[in-house]
């Protein structure tokens, strides 16, 4: 390919990216089954286009945008109970969320470590590479969860921050926040909470029943929260969002942006579409609690649907669902996860704990699970794994 001389025609441009587009799969055929992210409901795209030409990064030219991203924060601010002068920011996704939290932690301590659970992102270790931090990894109890005992054993004077998870990119499991975030109270440490994907389903499972740990602030010794609305949000990719139970933290890590219209900058990025900010805002105003209570049940049956139809194939899952993520246990991975896609199946391989990774998103409904069981029993008896 090279850059082109000459600009094509409108109706030819798109013609050739609506024929690569084709070449995509879309959430909504339901074949996708392992992503942590779904179609984002209608108003998000509605919204998002109106808003390509806003910088956030310039905020006073776009004063109605920097309204509405203050508005969100504010929502988002209340859903995870944060005090009255918490901070926050909007952020790209879950691996910018855990990059600005533990950077705020870094600026704040002046130490070196972060300690993480073997099931953490593997944006932590991005973060500790960008950042020149050991990384501390502390091993997991058989429910897959921190274990606070061997915590204890790795925690020095050098831990800038200790990391928990609420809502595992493998398991769906959450760490004893409660336990962590009392043992971080007393040694005075700095505690982030990754619910990236956790954040926009814990709440609403909590309001509906479930019995479900505290996570946010008002567990206390909890510092930073961050939560993906592009995920469970049901929004448009990308937004995430990290809050801060003081902002002065944010304060203190900004930087003289001596030509933009907002003087100093405490954001990773400069130039920040207003597009994502105002889809999101849009989403959760749609939805309210009550939508994404919906949208949680729903999930969760499907869930608890999957892994029923599972035992009846004779397959089983790494943990009981504790949100709507499952883990399929199987000896042939590989082969498995070949046969599927062979099927037309997409699930996302986890070979640390030998299993295959389901996400039971929005776009996932009990017809097709019906469909997916008798392909998966296939593909398992063909293998040797059933
Ligand atoms: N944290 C958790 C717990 C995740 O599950 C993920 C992604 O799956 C991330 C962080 C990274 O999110 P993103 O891909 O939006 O950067």
């Amino acid at each position: 390919m090279f850059f082109p001389d000459k600009g094509k025609k409108e109706s030819a441009i798109l013609e050739e990216l609506n024929r690569l587009r084709e070449k995509d799969i879309l959430f909504s055929s339901g074949r996708i089954l392992g992503s942590m992210c779904t179609e984002p409901i209608p108003i998000a795209e509605k919204v998002y286009m109106n808003f390509l030409e806003t910088n956030l990064g310039d905020p006073e030219h776009f004063l109605g945008t920097w309204e509405i991203e203050k508005r969100l924060i504010q929502i988002i601010k209340d859903l995870l109970h944060a005090p009255k002068n918490a901070g926050g920011q909007i952020v790209s996704g879950g691996t910018e969320g855990n990059l600005v939290a533990i950077l705020a932690a870094k600026h704040l301590t002046g130490k070196t470590e972060i300690v993480v659970p073997k099931h953490a992102h593997f944006s932590f270790n991005k973060v500790a590479n960008m950042m020149n931090l050991k990384l501390k990894v502390v091993d997991t109890s058989n429910t897959h969860t921190l274990e606070v005992g061997k915590l204890k054993n790795v925690l020095s004077d050098k831990t800038a921050a200790v990391v928990a998870v609420a809502g595992s990119t493998e398991l769906g499991a959450i760490d004893p926040i409660q336990e962590i975030a009392e043992l971080c109270d007393e040694e005075q440490l700095f505690l982030h909470v990754d619910a990236a994907f956790g954040g926009f389903v814990i709440p609403f499972l909590k309001d509906l029943g479930y019995d479900l740990p505290d996570f946010d602030f008002v567990v206390r010794g909890v510092s930073t929260v961050s939560l993906d609305a592009h995920k469970m949000g049901c929004s448009a990719i990308p937004l995430g969002i990290v809050v801060a139970r003081d902002k002065k933290w944010f304060e203190e890590m900004s930087i003289d942006a001596p030509y933009v219209s907002r003087r100093r900058q405490s954001s990773l990025l400069g130039t920040r579409s207003g597009g994502p900010v105002a889809a999101a805002y849009a989403v959760i105003s749609h939805l309210g609690r009550e939508g994404y209570q919906k949208i949680a049940r729903r999930c969760m049956e499907t869930t608890y649907y999957t892994e029923q139809r599972l035992r009846e194939i004779g397959l089983t899952t790494v943990i009981e669902p504790v949100l709507n993520v499952l883990g399929v246990r199987v000896n042939n991975l590989n082969e498995v996860v070949r046969g599927l896609l062979e099927k037309g199946w997409h699930v996302n391989p986890v070979e640390r704990l030998s299993c295959f990774r389901m996400v039971i998103m929005p776009h996932i409904t009990k017809q097709i699970i019906d469909e997916f069981i008798p392909d998966l029993e296939t593909v398992c008896k063909k293998v040797g794994e059933i």
